[in-house]
């Protein structure tokens, strides 16, 4: 049986029936993946379960940066900045085609936040905990120079700026590559299966009751240990087990909008200041830019987060601020996503001010809920979880997820990476697509990249080409079941090329449709729900 491939659903649930567990994972974003993946190379028997899609919270909604958090040192927060900024450089060896390096500039102005020796010991600070070494320390520009770089930031006050090292990834496909890691080392992994309630044997957590809400069945999966990493739905399980006390989540939303790169086409990421005192993000990527984030309060339900006009505008305002000549439109938004920061509340604290540390409850019924914490740091949050579960289970094999890649064929450098994604530009370029999306493809599938533009060319080449053999690749090998799964986590469409999901829309849901045996009804309220992300995502 291949457990990821979605045409097999029937049989990963059997085997998540038929199996007495040693863990169950509720959740399957970064946190979730990142405990299957270091407890299954414990050893243990792991089960995970994911009510929606995996990285479909806050794991796909982030701003995609393997970073050390400069921020974080206004708040003198020493030991996070030297622990996730040493961590960057792992996570970019386990995956240095999904974890890219990507220099930063920090534009230093006339009457600005950052001043020019201030920012100097600050990113020489922050070098020093991160241990970057040689070329990618830090580097302070004239002018002259800043403008050589990044011509977009030619302003009267600009006095220069700071170059500094980080990484930049997709969220939801480094999700994705942890969790086919986990599966390849045994685990169970499977998506759409909400947990509707625990089970409970002499009061301690057993397992829990999940929903198949494909086909609608409900079934017990037993475990002898529970770890909630239900992001930002963690209290909500917590209320479950009727644990939620004391510390409890606040949760503060973040945006970011996505414009085609010629609208703002930035050679470098830029960290720059907005007005109101906050810092934002400008990248680069492929045929886009994207801009963030905001940090606001968020108190509805997190099932319903999404931007508003009013936090487009607030994007765009501070973007034209800063890159005077831009003229930035709501009409040149191509994309949004909205993400919810789980967040361990601390009175007195705007959102902005509230550490990103993470957390472990432990419940009277045993019950482990894992809360707060970084994309950055999912192997690390991983490896703390998983001691507390060796250690009641009496295992005593340690994490070795730092020395594990996060692909069967792995690339050792970025050298290989660039070597290869250079013979794919003239696959890719033979199939009539443009030469990004050689980057584009390496960066999401790796060695597999070359199987999927195969695929494409003998397809007939072209978008639709291209898009059928993602798709195939998607629910083969990266169980995505339903066809947001694929638009929105598997591919990034909906986010950096939601103009090709209307021409290829009717292929997809025939194609999945004869796949994973849909019905009229079933294809229509897919059809349904991926017109209901695009009027989201274009903030309608
Ligand atoms: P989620 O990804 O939300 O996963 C929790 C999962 O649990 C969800 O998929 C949910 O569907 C599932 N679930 C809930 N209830 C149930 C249930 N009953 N049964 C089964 N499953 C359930 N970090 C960085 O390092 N770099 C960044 O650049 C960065 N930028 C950010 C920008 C924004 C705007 C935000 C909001 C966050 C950012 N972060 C960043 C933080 C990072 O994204 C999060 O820390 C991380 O994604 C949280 O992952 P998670 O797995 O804990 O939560």
């Amino acid at each position: 049986m291949n457990t990821t491939n979605s045409q097999h659903r029937q049989a990963i649930t059997d085997a998540l029936q038929g199996t007495h567990f040693d863990l169950l994972v509720v959740g399957g974003g970064i946190t979730g993946a990142g405990i299957a993946l270091d407890a299954a190379t414990r050893g243990m028997r792991v089960a995970l379960v994911e009510r929606r899609d995996f990285a479909s919270g806050t794991s796909s909604k982030s701003t995609k940066l393997i970073h050390g958090g400069l921020r974080y040192l206004k708040n003198f927060e020493f030991l996070l900045v030297r622990e996730v900024g040493r961590e960057r450089a792992v996570v970019h060896r386990l995956a240095p085609h999904l974890v890219v390096p990507e220099k930063m500039l920090l534009p230093i102005l006339e009457n600005g936040s950052l001043g020019r020796w201030s920012t100097s010991v600050g990113l020489w600070v922050y070098d020093v905990l991160a241990g970057v070494r040689g070329a990618d320390r830090r580097k302070m520009l004239s002018r002259a120079a800043t403008l050589a770089q990044e011509p977009l930031l030619d302003r009267p006050d600009l006095l220069g700026a700071g170059l500094y090292a980080e990484y930049r990834t997709d969220d939801a496909r480094l999700t994705i590559e942890v969790l086919k890691t986990a599966i390849r080392h045994g685990a169970v992994c499977l998506n759409h299966c909400p947990v509707e309630t625990f089970l409970y044997e002499q009061g301690r957590v057993a397992g829990a009751t999940c929903r198949n809400a494909i086909d609608n069945t409900t079934f017990h999966v037993r475990a002898r240990q529970v770890v909630n990493a239900a992001g930002p739905w963690v209290d909500e399980l917590r209320e479950k087990d009727h644990s939620r006390t004391g510390k409890h989540l606040f949760l503060s939303k973040g945006v970011h909008v996505v414009i085609a790169h010629e609208r703002l086409p930035l050679r470098h990421s830029v960290y720059f200041d907005v007005p109101d005192g906050r810092m934002m993000f400008a990248i680069p990527r492929h045929r886009c830019t994207y801009l963030g984030t905001t940090d606001t309060p968020y108190d509805g339900h997190p099932d319903e987060v999404a931007a508003k006009p009013e936090d487009v505008a607030y994007i765009l305002d501070a973007a034209n601020n800063m890159f005077t000549t831009a003229g930035l439109t709501a009409a040149d938004v191509e994309s949004t996503w909205a993400g919810l920061r789980p967040l361990i509340f601390e009175e007195g604290k705007g959102p902005g001010e509230m550490s990103r540390k993470d957390e472990i409850f432990q419940s009277p019924s045993g019950l482990l809920s894992i809360a707060g914490g970084k994309l950055t740091g999912y192997r690390l949050m991983a490896k703390k979880v998983v001691d507390v579960v060796a250690r009641r289970l009496g295992i005593d094999t340690p994490s070795k997820t730092h020395e594990l890649p996060l692909t069967p064929k792995p690339f050792e450098d970025v050298g290989q990476v660039a070597a290869f994604e250079a013979k794919l530009r003239q696959k890719v370029e033979r199939a009539g697509l443009p030469g990004w999306q050689a980057a584009a493809l390496t960066e999401s599938y790796g060695a597999d990249a070359e199987r999927v533009i195969e695929e494409a060319l003998a397809a007939g080449g072209g978008q639709e080409g291209l898009v059928k053999a993602e798709l195939h690749h998607a629910v083969k090998h990266e169980l995505a079941a339903t066809t947001l799964d694929f638009y929105e986590r598997r591919s990034g469409r909906l986010f950096f090329e939601i103009q090709s999901i209307e021409p290829t829309l009717e292929m997809v849901l025939a194609e999945m449709g004869r796949m994973l045996h849909w019905d009229r009804s079933r294809t229509t309220s897919e059809r349904q729900a991926v017109h209901e992300a695009l009027r989201r995502a274009r903030c309608q």
